[in-house]
């Protein structure tokens, strides 16, 4: 059996979203700049897939620009809100611990520039408190940003409470809503979001697009300079067939939410229920307010990095969720946050899973890992250590 659970990595494209980008190849290959029939049958599509993808967070197509993806969205709202702070002598930022590095290393950067930062908690259940974050704005804030859903531990932040408290005190809200995109509502109005960050292929779309949503009125500073393309904040010619295919996926995600989500989640709780059967095996984040897919544990006594070896070697895709970057054997970053010590967070295992995983799948996991895992723990001396001191 052959078994894809890595899906917060990143996703299978659909079949309808490859369908929509083929043509884009060799049909409408034009480019979008272009005045002639072939550069406007692209720039059609393109204008498609901006109404779409618009109407879908509530925006207006004019506040939707096209990236490279997350990372790029997330560079591009940081450093836009860090230039418009500084300029009225605003240079505190806030974020959380649990950020992706696309987010926190960016704010890192920043702060060697002569940013103040604060990364607030996110306590043992992986979530912002909201008095924790009205207490850390200051009259010198330019931004708060906070993702949607963590990738790792999958916990879900008070997005719209977290928007709410950023109008009242005029700062800039930026939500990183890569992981929620496709599996929890988003509405930027409804929950007062001035900009954000999306990756197609995080639902189903190719690698390589992003949308980076900003409200109207907000100066973007540029990343890229170059052409006009994408109002003229963001040159090089658009990546049509990934931008296109895109479109297609988040139309298909979105319109299939209530109808996925409960068959998700019903996968996850009966793989999370089965998991915590084992002996000395924690839940990582949240149980309720997590994403419907999303399964992090930590299982004492074991190395996270064996244990994947030997569950892909019974064809199980997952991640350890214990070092971000394979050849790193430094802990997440995320974990630390949560307040596990070392030891427990490099025995953890992500399991993500999405609508194309079946209860079949879950069944044989749940047969295959607790054999492999006491495999582990009987060669393990972390394992002995910790049963002789009991
Ligand atoms: C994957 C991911 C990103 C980065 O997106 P890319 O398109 O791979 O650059 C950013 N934030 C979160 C939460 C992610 O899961």
């Amino acid at each position: 059996m052959n078994i894809y659970a890595d899906n917060a990595a990143t996703t299978k494209v659909s079949k309808t979203a490859l369908d929509a980008m083929l043509p884009c190849f060799a049909e409408a290959y034009g480019n979008p700049s272009s005045p002639h029939h072939i550069g406007q049958e692209a720039a059609k599509l393109l204008m498609a897939a901006r109404e779409t993808v618009a109407g879908y967070i509530g925006a207006e197509p004019s506040e939707v620009l096209f990236t490279s993806g997350g990372s790029e969205s997330d560079n591009q709202a940081i450093i836009t809100a860090a230039v418009l702070g500084a300029r009225r002598g605003k240079k505190h930022l806030v974020s959380t611990k649990f950020e992706h590095h696309a987010v926190l290393h960016t704010l890192k950067k920043l702060e060697k520039e002569g940013f103040l930062l604060t990364l607030l908690d996110v306590h043992e259940d992986g979530l912002v408190r909201l008095e924790e974050l009205e207490a850390a704005l200051r009259p010198d804030t330019a931004l708060v940003t906070v993702m949607y859903a963590n990738n790792e531990i999958g916990t879900i932040q008070p997005i719209k409470e977290i928007g709410a408290i950023c109008r009242e005190k005029g700062v800039l809200f930026h939500t990183d809503a890569v992981q929620a995109a496709g599996h929890l509502p988003i509405n930027v109005k409804d929950q007062n979001i001035d900009m954000l960050s999306l990756s197609a292929h995080k639902f189903c779309g190719p690698k390589g697009a992003g949308v980076f949503f900003v409200r109207k009125g907000i100066a973007i500073t540029s990343l890229i300079e170059g052409g006009a393309q994408e109002r003229g904040k963001r040159a090089g010619t658009e990546n049509v067939p990934a931008i296109v295919g895109m479109a297609a996926a988040f139309k298909e995600a979105c319109d299939n939410i209530a109808e996925n989500t409960p068959k998700i989640r019903a996968l996850r709780d009966k793989l999370i229920d089965g998991i915590l059967k084992m002996d000395e095996v924690i839940l990582n984040g949240d149980r309720e307010k997590r994403l419907p897919g999303n399964v992090n544990v930590s299982i004492k006594g074991i190395e996270g990095e064996s244990l994947l070896l030997m569950l892909d070697h019974v064809g199980i895709c997952g991640s350890s969720g214990s070092a971000c970057t394979s050849g790193s054997l430094d802990p997440s970053h995320v974990l630390l946050a949560i307040g596990l010590v070392h030891e427990v967070a490099h025995g953890s295992l992500r399991l993500s899973l999405d609508e194309n995983n079946t209860e079949e799948e879950i069944d044989y996991i749940l047969e295959k890992l607790p054999p492999i895992v006491e495999r582990l723990r009987s060669m393990s001396p972390v394992w002995k250590k910790m049963k002789e001191g009991k």
